[in-house]
C-alpha cells in the first residue's frame, strides 16, 4: 500500500536529481557515483584526545547534493532523502567490515527538539542503516542538556557547549562488549561525538566507532 502510494506520488510530482536535474530521483545513479566516499581512515583532529576509536566519514560537506539534502532533511522528514543518506552510510559501513555483534546507535536530539520537529533525523538513519546491515539498533544515549547551535561557535566554545550533554542509557549490552557505531550527520570539531563516546565509555562500553555522513 505504501509503495503504491509512493509510486503514485512520484507520478504526480516527479522527482529531479539535485545534482544534474535528471528526472527520476533526488540523486541519480550518475551523481551518486560521483559522491566520492572518503578513504575509511579516521579523520584526524590531531591536537585532541578522543574517547572514540575512529571516526569514519562518508564525504565532504562541500559536496553540493549532500549539503542540500542534509539541510532539507534536518527540518522536514522526507523518506527519499533518508533513504539516499542511508545508501551513502551503508557504502562506508560495509567497507569498514563491522563485526556481526556491532550495535548501531545515534547521537540523539533533545526530547524537546524531537517533539518540535516531529522526528529525530539521526535516529531514523541509524535504524534504517541497522536494518540494511542486518545489525541491531539500540538507543544508547540521552541528551540531558539543551545546547546552543554549534554552527556559529568557535572550537573552544563548542567543547564547552557540549560538555556533559549526554547521559548513557544503561543496557545489558556492556556485558558482551560489542562495538558501537554512532551515527551523526555532520562532524566539525568532533566535540559532540567525543562527549557521546565519553558517556558510553563511562558506563563500560569499550569500542566506539563514529560514522558521519559529512565532515565540515
Ligand atoms: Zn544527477
Amino acid at each position: 500500500m505504501i509503495n503504491l502510494l509512493k509510486n503514485l506520488l512520484d507520478f504526480i510530482w516527479p522527482q529531479f536529481c539535485l545534482g544534474c536535474n535528471r528526472e527520476g530521483s533526488i540523486c541519480c545513479a550518475y551523481c551518486l557515483n560521483d559522491i566520492i566516499l572518503k578513504e575509511q581512515a579516521t579523520i584526524k583532529w590531531p591536537e585532541d584526545n578522543f574517547y572514540f576509536e575512529e571516526c569514519l566519514v562518508c564525504c565532504d560537506y562541500q559536496n553540493e547534493i549532500v549539503q542540500k539534502i542534509l539541510k532539507k532533511y534536518k527540518y522536514s522528514y522526507l523518506e527519499n532523502m533518508a533513504d539516499f543518506l542511508v545508501t551513502i552510510l551503508e557504502k562506508q559501513a560495509r567497507r569498514a567490515g563491522l563485526d556481526k555483534n556491532t550495535i548501531i546507535s545515534n547521537i540523539p536530539l533533545h526530547n524537546k527538539k524531537k517533539k518540535q520537529r516531529g522526528f529525530d533525523q539521526t535516529e531514523i538513519l541509524a535504524k534504517k542503516l541497522a536494518k540494511k546491515l542486518d545489525l541491531k539498533y539500540s538507543p544508547l544515549l540521552k541528551r540531558i542538556k539543551q545546547t546552543k547551535t554549534q554552527a556559529q561557535l568557535s572550537k573552544t566554545a563548542r567543547q564547552k557547549n557540549v560538555k556533559g550533554v549526554f547521559e548513557a542509557l544503561s543496557t545489558d549490552l556492556t556485558h558482551d562488549a560489542p562495538s558501537i557505531v554512532l551515527i551523526d550527520d555532520i562532524a566539525t570539531t568532533g566535540s559532540t561525538l567525543n562527549q557521546a563516546a565519553l558517556a558510553l565509555k563511562n558506563i563500560g562500553h569499550q569500542k566506539i566507532i563514529c560514522l558521519v555522513i559529512a565532515k565540515n
